[in-house]
């Protein structure tokens, strides 16, 4: 396999943490990724403070205070800081920033984000006279906070799209290193793979997967099966074998874990199963820019097809069994 070239791979030891002495980083949002990352951050020794929005209006302000950090006002916090961390869900920073962030930027802050959506698309205009960079965890939050708590991390990738300082990537990197991501790996990605990358694995194999396991629930049950069994078919299975596969390759996993039967009906007919034609519509519609505007529309409209579709699989009997499955047989 030395014929496959690897990009630059940032460890520990590649990336100096000591370019975040004396600094200020502001975590703006404190969800899945901010409460994680604030965390993961001051326990590698940096200087963090929060900022939420309303405290009558968000819950974030009172999380924040009661994990023991100082939280102010979103402005505030930019008016403190060195580094300005943007981990509000995406089609809210533009308002957001707009609102809080924009007027109270000075040259020499770093702007950073977790993911590249906002600048990508220009939702987000920040000033010319500081730095823009990008670190993303490629994982949930929570799972972020755990990797880190056992010594470990999740790998990650950074980007510059504004160097001002001369020094934009230094931080970015430093950045990964506080969230523990450099023990593990961090690779440098472009915003607009970092971003499309994203949203396609999103669409394709989140939306992929979910869809494939509710199929099969659903043709299982009307074909007469146990709703238990189907169940379990459809969604426990899934788990027994994807470490599997992570940990030692499709190909091992194939020939040597799974028996022969499986090897074969996996061979024979997976390929069938998958819609190629739409995935590369997928790709093409992501790359155009097609799924960003889609977003933002739902999301301004007061996402209606989301909170309809909400509504559509709460109440779908995959969702009802799953909920007896897990009681009965354990999560
Ligand atoms: P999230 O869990 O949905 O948290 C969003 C945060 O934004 C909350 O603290 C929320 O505060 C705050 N917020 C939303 N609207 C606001 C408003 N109008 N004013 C003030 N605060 C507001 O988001 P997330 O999943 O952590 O995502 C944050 C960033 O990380 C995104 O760019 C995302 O793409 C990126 N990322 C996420 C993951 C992941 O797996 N979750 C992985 C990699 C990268 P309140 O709850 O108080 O309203
Ligand atoms: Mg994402």
């Amino acid at each position: 396999m030395s014929d496959i070239e690897f990009e630059k791979i940032y460890r520990d030891e590649d990336v100096d943490l000591s370019v975040l002495d004396g600094k200020t980083v502001a975590i703006i949002g404190y969800g899945s990724q901010g409460r994680a990352q604030s965390m993961n951050m001051r326990e590698s020794g940096v200087k963090i403070i929060v900022g939420a929005g309303d405290r009558t209006r968000h819950s974030s302000w009172d999380k924040a205070e009661a994990d023991g950090f100082a939280v102010y006002s979103i402005e505030e916090a930019v008016d403190k800081a060195d580094i300005v961390h943007i981990l509000l869900q995406d089609p809210a920073q533009p308002s957001v920033y707009y609102e809080s962030i924009h007027k109270h930027l000075r040259p020499g802050q770093t702007l950073s984000f977790a993911h590249g959506f906002a600048i990508l698309y220009g939702t987000i205009k920040p000033p010319k006279d500081v730095d823009v960079v990008l670190f993303v965890p490629n994982g949930p939050g929570p799972v972020t906070r755990q990797k880190y708590k056992d010594g470990s991390g999740i790998w990650g990738c950074v980007s510059v799209d504004q160097d001002v300082s001369g020094q934009a990537k230094e931080t970015a990197l430093a950045i990964s290193k506080a969230v523990g991501s450099t023990r593990v790996g961090v690779v440098d990605m472009t915003f607009q793979h970092e971003t499309e990358g994203d949203n396609y694995e999103e669409q394709v194999l989140y939306g992929g997967t979910i869809h494939l396991m509710r199929t099969m629930f659903n043709i299982m049950v009307k074909n007469g099966y146990p709703r238990s069994f189907a169940y379990a078919k459809a969604i426990r299975s899934i788990r027994s074998i994807i470490d599997d596969i992570d940990a030692v390759g499709i190909e091992s996993y194939l020939t040597s874990r799974a028996s022969r039967t499986c090897e074969f009906a996996v061979r024979h007919s997976g390929p069938r199963v998958i819609n190629e034609q739409a995935m590369e519509e997928i790709f093409e519609e992501t790359e155009r820019g097609v799924f960003a505007r889609n977003w933002l529309q739902e999301f301004s409209l007061g996402m209606p097809t989301l909170n309809r579709m909400r509504r559509t699989w709460a109440d779908s009997d995959m969702e009802k069994t799953g909920k007896i499955w897990r009681e009965k047989f354990g999560k």
